[in-house]
């Protein structure tokens, strides 16, 4: 906790300056202190002012000013890519505290953050990396008439709304991709792990950016819905659940504001029937359950051949049974707590409803007798499920996986696709090319052959209620643009 006491001691120095806005830090307006909650020793790190809507005002006019008549949009993509990898190297300095504030607010494991917390500074070398090589002007086209230039412009102004369980990276996504096109941003972090969002504004402000391009103000809902309808707002990027989503896309049909929407998922590992379970079980395992299975692409649904269920259902509960529970600072740790207590509440919900409907619990189900603080429950294997169940349905977000028998090929397929959702998934097979012909019947965004894969430099993005868009990959840099035409008749 060495270097979060740090940073936390860093933002407490500033008062109750938590916003940051046209390259200061600001205090909040609202009359509402919100708590950042440790999960799992359930007490405060931080306290804070919410943002209001005078606020967000105040934010989106210095974006508004830094794109309309500021520096960053007219520097050439080259110049914006030199300060992106100024952000890259002050993020790099900082990975210990990277990886202690997403251990100590979200409750994902030392290891893990650890691990991935180098995905922050990685995506902003790489839009660096494109700034110097994507063709910004296309000046080799004809049109009828002469000559004509295509021109990639930023799209504006954008809100970049993120959710709780990965906060620094999945901003990363936005504001690295956002910047190199030449957008300004406006960053509402989810209150509940605004931690990492201060440390991107410091980092942005030492490396130079000018003001206003960056503004970052934690807050809740209601505050997020004011942010998405300001006309002053060119672009919303969002990340979060399916239902936000689409209260988002309503709000933003009313004056045709520009969207993309990261969402949830209930994604597939479909296991083939030439699968072998020991090449299975290094993928499967860490990620059905990816930081407490608080991770958009789990592998929540396995679907095996029915025949050989009793065989893949052993191996992973026994696996699974193995997963040491408790503090996520702790080495030896295998799963830390939940995020928020509410989100218990809502997984033991689904746990009671998958029950309920007639699934069977061959593991877990409660949560852990040894552990008396934090909000832990048990890693929750359900096997007898339906894909019609709410459990097989439902993004659950949490330890819960379900295991569905298959017939054959056809109905393994059938069934892996009989979801709303379609963000990710994993085909294990003994033969990749038969892997490929599944992943071509499956309605996912992306797959992964006998692993499990996401790669910031490949576009990650949901077919239906998964979302609308892509980030990651040159996919991501061209959410942010807009194409223009100039004609030279
Ligand atoms: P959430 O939708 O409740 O909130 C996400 C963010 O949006 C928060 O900052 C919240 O304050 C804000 N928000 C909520 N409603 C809003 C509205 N109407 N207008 C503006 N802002 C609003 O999600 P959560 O509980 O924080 O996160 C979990 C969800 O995020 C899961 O569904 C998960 O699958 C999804 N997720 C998706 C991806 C992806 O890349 N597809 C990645 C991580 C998480």
């Amino acid at each position: 906790m060495e270097a979060l006491n740090r940073t936390l001691e860093g933002i407490k120095a500033r008062g109750e300056a938590g916003l940051f806005v046209g390259g200061e830090w600001r205090t909040g307006h609202g009359e509402v202190h919100l708590d950042v909650v440790s999960p799992h020793t359930e007490e405060v790190l931080l306290r804070y002012r919410e943002a209001t809507p005078a606020d967000i005002d105040a934010a989106v006019i210095a974006a508004r000013e830094a794109f309309d008549t500021g520096p960053w949009p007219r520097l050439t993509p080259p110049e914006r890519g030199a300060m992106l990898r100024k952000v890259a190297d002050q993020l790099r300095a900082r990975l210990p505290e990277l990886a202690e504030a997403w251990t100590g607010q979200v409750g994902a494991v030392l290891g893990f953050t650890k691990m991935a917390s180098g995905q922050s500074p990685d995506l902003f070398n790489f839009y660096a990396d494109l700034c110097d090589s994507y063709p910004f002007v296309d000046d080799r086209r004809r049109s009828s008439g002469g000559l004509a230039r295509v021109v990639q412009e930023p799209a504006g102004v954008v809100a970049a709304i993120t959710p709780w369980n990965a906060p620094l990276v999945l901003l990363c996504y936005k504001v690295a991709a956002g910047l190199a096109a030449g957008c300004t941003i406006v960053a509402k972090p989810s209150p509940e792990t605004p931690i990492d969002a201060h440390i991107l504004a410091e980092c942005i402000a030492a490396a130079g950016l000018p003001p206003g391009v960056f503004n970052m103000l934690p807050a809740g809902r209601e505050t997020g819905d004011y942010l998405v309808r300001h006309p002053g707002i060119d672009k919303v990027s969002f990340t979060g659940s399916t239902g936000a989503g689409k209260a988002i896309a309503h709000a933003c049909a009313d004056r045709l504001a520009r969207f993309s929407l990261e969402l949830g998922g209930k994604s597939a590992a479909v296991i083939c029937d030439d699968a072998k379970v020991e090449a299975v079980l290094p993928s499967l395992v860490p990620y059905s359950m990816p930081i407490t299975g608080q991770v958009c692409f789990s592998l929540t649904r396995v679907l095996t051949p029915r025949a050989r269920r009793e065989e893949f259902v052993d191996a992973y509960v026994s696996a699974v049974r193995g997963i040491k529970l408790g503090d996520p600072f702790a080495d030896g740790t295998g799963m830390g707590p939940l995020t928020l207590e509410r989100q218990r509440d809502r997984v033991e919900g689904y746990i009671g409803k998958g029950k309920a409907e007639g699934a069977r619990i061959v593991q877990g189900g409660g949560r852990p007798a040894d552990l008396n603080r934090g909000f832990f429950i048990e890693p929750t294997v359900f096997v007898d499920v339906e894909p019609g169940m709410t459990i097989a349905r439902e993004e659950i977000f949490g330890p819960v996986v379900s295991f569905i028998d298959y017939d054959d090929e056809a109905d393994m397929i059938a069934k892996a696709n009989a979801s709303d959702y379609g963000l990710h998934g994993a085909i294990y097979t003994a033969d990749p090319e038969h892997g490929y012909r599944v992943a071509r019947e499956l309605r996912s965004g992306s797959l992964a052959i006998n692993s499990m894969a996401v790669d910031i430099e490949m576009p990650f993005g949901g077919f239906k209620q998964s979302g609308i868009g892509r980030e990651g990959g040159i996919e991501g840099l061209k959410t942010y643009q807009e194409t223009k035409t100039i004609y030279f008749p």
